[in-house]
């Protein structure tokens, strides 16, 4: 399947999908001048973006609207590059489809995949299409949000589908436009490990600065692909102007890049691998049954407690506990944050078996 979504976007399967154009498109000569400069970069086929803005607050540019189309019918003629635009509602997806020559593949936005009234009546506006589809995050740190888009549109009939991981709102301060938060776009990997993901370096940075670090991490961690918001001038940009390269530097960025195999066919490679694998395995095994040994004299100290009306939590060994394993880890140079956070799970599943014996004790008395 992965294989047959690769060929809908046009990409070889081997490759990395690469996906690059403006945030918006402005005017004819800023969208030509774009994807002619994108179009002499190797690898790059898919050409992004915005007709249709969702702006978070009003009177901002909210896009050209239709007026882009016969320009991105030039994009394609012109530079053999497949197109993509954001659509947030039906209206916008029957443009899409009745302009063929113009529009190859549609994506949801964050904001739109955040709001299930809105996709599901996209989704309805897809039903007996086959047009590619993305679908980026939400703006919420909510897997559900984006696994409930994604189920929405594969019961629409849509079969190529690519998630877009382009961050979370973050909150509180911080260098990034949008956290990445991996391990949420990992979770979805987990769910659909058929469906191709691709990293928004872009709108995570929300910088320019930052978009060649956030790039690598994401190839790194083993990401089908990137969207990189490009502009022949970023500086004026009529919307994220920060964070937009342009054709030349994102040819450099490409090229700096470390694109990882995803695994390399020698034997001795797979060999060597194996063995790790094979060390991991063992040791993880025997984690488990320390833990599990480490558990049943919790079980004893329990019931211990019990005998005596001790309280279960004793702050002081519980700090004590904490302290000492942290300075032994440091020899080994083990990250103290990660001792911590392993630490406290541990203790809590120790305090859960200790209520359990009181409970169970509870059940059996006369
Ligand atoms: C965009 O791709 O220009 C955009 C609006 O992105 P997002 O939906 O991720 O905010
Ligand atoms: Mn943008």
């Amino acid at each position: 399947m992965t294989e047959q979504i690769y060929k809908k976007f046009g990409v070889d399967d081997e490759n990395h999908i690469i996906i690059a154009g403006p945030c918006s498109a402005e005017t004819r000569e800023q969208v030509l001048a774009t994807a002619a400069g994108i179009a002499d970069i190797p690898h790059i086929n898919i050409y992004r973006t915005g007709i249709w803005k969702p702006r978070t607050k009003p009177n901002s540019f909210e896009g050209v609207g239709a007026k882009a189309l016969p320009w991105l019918k030039e994009v394609k003629e012109k530079y053999k590059l497949k197109t993509a635009v954001e659509i947030a509602k039906p209206e916008h997806v029957e443009i899409c489809l009745e302009h063929p020559e113009s529009i190859d593949i549609v994506w949801l936005g964050a904001r739109t995949t955040g709001n299930p009234f809105s996709v599901q009546a996209i989704a309805d506006s897809l039903k007996g299409v086959d047009i590619p589809v993305m679908i980026k995050n939400p703006i919420n740190p909510d897997l559900n949000l984006w696994i409930g888009a994604t189920q929405r549109i594969i019961n629409a009939g849509i079969t190529n589908i690519i998630a877009i991981h382009r961050g979370f709102y973050p909150f509180s301060e911080t260098h990034l436009r949008n956290i990445p938060k991996w391990e949420i776009a990992i979770d979805y990997r987990m769910q659909y490990p058929e469906i191709p993901m691709i990293n928004d370096p872009s709108h995570i940075s929300g910088s320019r600065k930052y978009v060649y670090e956030i790039a690598q991490r994401a190839l790194n961690m083993n990401f089908n692909g990137l969207m990189i918001e490009t502009h022949i001038t970023p500086e004026k940009a009529l919307s994220d102007a920060k964070q937009q390269i342009t054709p030349k530097a994102l040819n450099e960025l490409l090229n700096n890049l470390n694109f990882r195999k995803k695994s390399f066919d020698s034997p001795q490679f797979l060999d060597l691998l194996q063995n790790y694998r094979d060390q991991i395995d063992s040791i993880d095994y025997q984690l488990l049954e320390l833990l599990s040994k480490r558990m049943e004299i919790i079980k004893k100290i329990g019931k211990y407690k019990q005998q005596y009306n001790v309280s279960i939590f004793q702050l002081k060994r519980w700090m004590d506990i904490l302290n000492s394993r942290i300075d032994f880890s440091k020899q080994f140079n083990l990250h103290e944050p990660f001792v911590k956070k392993i630490l406290k799970p541990v203790h809590e599943e120790a305090i859960r078996l200790q209520i359990e014996i009181i409970n169970d004790k509870k059940k059996s008395a006369p």
